[in-house]
Order: C-alpha cells, then structure tokens, then sequence
C-alpha cells in the first residue's frame, strides 16, 4: 500500500526526500521485498577523507571531501565530484543513489557515485584547486579507477579538474590511465559529442514524444528555462532541427517571440552583452510568468524545484522534458498527472552525459576513438531505446512515466544483486 501524507514546505523541496519518495513508490510497486529495499538504499561504501593543504600565502589548512559509492552491482561506480562550501555527506549519498538510477535507467554497466569536497572555489587560486584536488585523489586513490568508480565534473570542477585527477593517478600507477574520468580534454581522451551530450539527449527524447502526439518539430513551439550547458545546447539543437523556441529564460529575464527565436543570434547577444534580454529580435517579458505560457513543449534546465505544488497547475505544456536534476518536486508529479503533462523525467531525459561518459571510457579503454557521427548515432540509439521501455512500462503498468523510469531502474539492479547473489 502507498501511503501519502501531505509534505511540509521543507520537506517538499528536499531533493533527496523527493528522490526517497519515487524510490518508495517504485518499490513498492514492484513489491520488492524489505531486504531488497535495504541493499538498494543503503550505500555500499561512504568515504570521508581530511585533507591537508598549503595555501598560497603559507597557511596550511585542511579540507573535506567525501566519496560515496553507492551502488556496484551492475558495473564500476560513476558519478561527478563537486567542490562548494556546503557539501554534506547525505547530499553526496543521495546524488550517489541519484547515479545508480540514471545509469540503470539508460541500462550502461555502471553503478553510481558522487564525490564533493568542502571548500569556497571562488576564493581559491588555480594552484590551490589544483592541490586540493591531487590531495583528494591520493586520498581515495585505492577506491577509483576504470574497474571501480569512474569520477567525472560537477558543480564547480570541470575538464581541468579531471586532467589533474587523470595524472595524479596515473603518476601514482606509473602508466598513463585515461579511463580513470570522464568529462577529460579531448585531447587526453575525452570524447567528441561529451559537451553536448545532455542537450542532445533532451533533443531525442522530446523528438520521440512528439511521435505519440503525432506533432512535427515545426509545428512545436518550445519554452526553455536556464540557457546554459544543457538549456543552451538543446536550445541550438532543437531549433537546428526545426523546432520553435518561442520563449528563453535565464535568471536575470526572459524573452518571448511567437514566431521562434534564433538561438544563434541569440547566442551572440549573449555573449556581447552577457544577458538574453534586449535581445533585437525578442520582447523581455516577466521571467516568472514565462514558464505558465501556453507551449506544447517545456524545457526546464536551470535548477531544481522550479515546479511545485504551488505552481505545477499553473504549467500550460503538454510535454515537460526534464532537463535539469529534480526540476519537479514529487507532490507536483500527481498535479501534472492530473493535467495530462507528459513527463520525461529527470533520471531519463538528461541521461545522455552519462551516455557519452561511458563512450568515453569505453573509447579510453579500448584507445580507439570514435567520430563525432558515431558517438551521436549510438547515443541516438540508448536514447531512444530508454525512452520507449519507459513510456511502454508506464503504459502496461498505468503508472506515470517517472515511476516507470525508477520501476525499470530499480528492477535491473534488484535483478543483478539477485543473479550475483550475497556473498558471505
Ligand atoms: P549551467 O550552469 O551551465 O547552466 C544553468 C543556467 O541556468 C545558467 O545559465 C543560469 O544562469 C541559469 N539559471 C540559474 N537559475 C535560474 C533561474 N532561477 N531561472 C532561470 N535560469 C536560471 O548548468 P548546466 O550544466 O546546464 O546544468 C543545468 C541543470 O542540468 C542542473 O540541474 C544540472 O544538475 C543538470 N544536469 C547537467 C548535466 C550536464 O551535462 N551539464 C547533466 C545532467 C544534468
């Protein structure tokens, strides 16, 4: 039986109490018994590691940071590695379980896993993120590598961070071991298609939606919210495959133009003025009202709990594509159910960096690299492949789309846990 009790304000925007609510649902619904649900929970190893660190001005500190291995049972842990002032461990196990799901639901051979160190990068010099970084690599140095737990970027770490990462261990190994990361320069073994990759998965996913509306991408309109890695790029991509962005919005505004916006141009004001609005072609409108126009196609792709139970009544599209991590707070799930909102979830709709993240270490791993054609072709392929099981799921089973995302998650690690056994 699924019991429902109304959330508290706090509680509704909890990310990881939303995340704990579908896995609840979604168990029970698959009637997984109760030690099946603890072994799915409960993370199998957390590391906690205090690093010292010689700033630039000779003071000597000691950071942090964390590492949280969720899951293995369906292949080596992935998951990014975030630097911010308030990392806590029970985000970090969270977004850790968070990776198990979204690798499960794509069905690639990993696990999940999430890292975080504790520190201020805005105050901290290159030099200073580099050493913390090599610090907290040597830290957990036995724990990672391309058999174990693939570490990627996060919030504040990027392709830098991930070079720094690839060379302390390799300088420790003694050879050079690309697949230790993803999200690495191309030119030490990252993939084409990587920066891309999120933006584009959205692309293919709304694109097999609008196949069971029967709408083509010219007759789409589109409202994108956030228009950075992921909002931007599937703004180029939907609108270079004719779709019509009608509407952008960022966090200082947004602008509207009926007819379709050109992101290029828009793109280029961009970057010359360093804001959307006042864009030529575009009429500024209210930014918090632009999410509630009438659209068949909502995009969000800035941040999390944008639609709530205060708002989720308000949303006027008929297909939410989930762009960002926790868009939707779980009490909005029933209002948009209700409504008729076809979602894509999360855990499926931004799926495709993790996708070309394990292109990437299968490329590293078999040192042969693909071209940018192939790379976009099987990611294509996992895309759309996830997105039917999903929707088809969802059908058979009369559960919405996102239940049908953690059911089809959970049901492939539950059953490689089983098959694996425990061992004793
Ligand atoms: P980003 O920082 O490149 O872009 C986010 C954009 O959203 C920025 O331009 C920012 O100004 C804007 N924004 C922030 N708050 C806003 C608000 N209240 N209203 C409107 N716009 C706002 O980040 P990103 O990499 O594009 O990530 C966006 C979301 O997608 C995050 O939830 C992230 O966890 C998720 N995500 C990213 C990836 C990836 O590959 N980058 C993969 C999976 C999920």
């Amino acid at each position: 039986m699924i019991v429902e009790t109304a959330p508290t304000e706090e509680q509704e925007m909890n990310p990881w109490l939303a995340a704990e609510a579908r896995f609840e649902e979604a168990s029970e619904r698959l009637k997984l018994d109760d030690g099946m649900r603890k072994v799915l929970r409960t993370p199998s190893r957390e590391i906690i590691v205090h690093i010292p660190v010689m700033l630039d001005d000779g003071r000597l500190e000691v950071f942090t940071g964390y590492r949280v291995q969720h899951s293995i049972a369906r292949g080596p842990a992935k998951g990014g590695i975030r630097f911010a002032p308030d990392v806590t461990l029970d985000e970090v196990r969270a977004l850790a379980a968070w990776m198990t799901w979204k690798c499960a639901v794509v069905n690639i051979p990993f696990g999940g896993s999430k890292g975080g160190v504790i520190c201020e990068p805005s105050v901290l010099s290159e030099g200073e993120l580099e050493r913390i970084t090599r610090r907290y690599t040597a830290e957990i140095l036995e724990f990672i590598g391309p058999e174990k737990d693939v570490p990627a970027p996060d919030m504040n770490t990027n392709e830098r961070t991930m070079a720094w990462i690839m060379d302390t261990y390799s300088m420790h190994f003694r050879h050079t071991v690309t697949a230790v990361v993803t999200g690495k320069p191309f030119n030490l073994g990252g993939s084409r298609g990587r920066v891309e990759a999120t933006g584009r998965g959205c692309m293919i996913v709304t694109l097999e939606a609008l196949k069971r509306f029967g709408l083509r991408p010219e007759d789409t309109s589109v409202v994108i919210q956030g228009f950075g890695n992921v909002g931007g790029m599937a703004a180029r991509l939907m609108s270079a495959v004719g779709f019509k962005i009608v509407a952008l919005i960022e966090i200082d505004g947004a602008v509207y133009n009926k007819h379709g916006l050109s992101i290029q141009a828009l793109m280029e004001h961009k970057k010359e003025s360093g804001s959307i609005l006042d864009f030529a072609e575009a009429e500024n409108i209210d930014k918090d009202e632009a999410m509630f126009l009438p659209c068949d196609v909502l995009v969000p792709a800035a941040k999390e709990n944008v639609i709530n139970s205060h708002n989720a009544g308000r949303i006027r599209a008929r297909i939410l594509c989930e762009g960002a991590n926790g868009p939707t707070t779980a009490a909005a799930d029933a209002i948009l159910a209700e409504n008729n909102i076809f979602v894509i979830p999360d855990i499926l709709a931004n799926a495709g960096g993790v996708t070309v993240s394990y292109f990437e270490w299968v490329q590293d791993r078999q040192g042969f690299f693909w071209n940018l054609d192939l790379v976009n072709r099987r990611l294509a392929e996992i895309m759309v492949e996830s997105f039917d099981a999903v929707v088809d799921y969802a059908q058979k089973h009369t559960v919405n789309n996102r239940i049908a995302a953690y059911m089809v998650a959970l049901d492939r690690v539950a059953f490689a846990v089983k098959l694996r056994g425990i061992y004793a």
